[in-house]
């Protein structure tokens, strides 16, 4: 199901099948940033640490060590750490 904003009463709503899923929101820009909200939230899983194998919550495919084990490979750059 994917998700789109689209015009919405006298404003802008995101939109899944065909359905709103937000309140009517003044601005396109705000509804644009709720879509990319909503699409974060649902990448969002619990996963198990590539490192010590505690359960985290990732935030998606790139977030694959918990927040202790990310701060331990600090001094990278976060972008570089999985
Ligand atoms: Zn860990």
């Amino acid at each position: 199901m994917s998700l789109d904003v689209r015009k919405y009463g006298y404003g802008w709503a995101v939109f899944e099948g065909g359905k709103p899923v937000t309140p009517e929101l003044s601005q396109k820009h705000l509804a644009e940033n709720r879509r990319d909200r909503i699409a974060i939230e649902r990448q969002r899983r619990p996963r198990n640490c590539l490192r010590c194998e505690a359960e985290f919550v990732s935030t998606g495919p790139g977030h694959r060590m918990c927040n202790h084990c990310r701060a331990v490979a600090g001094g990278v750059d976060p972008q570089m750490v999985p």
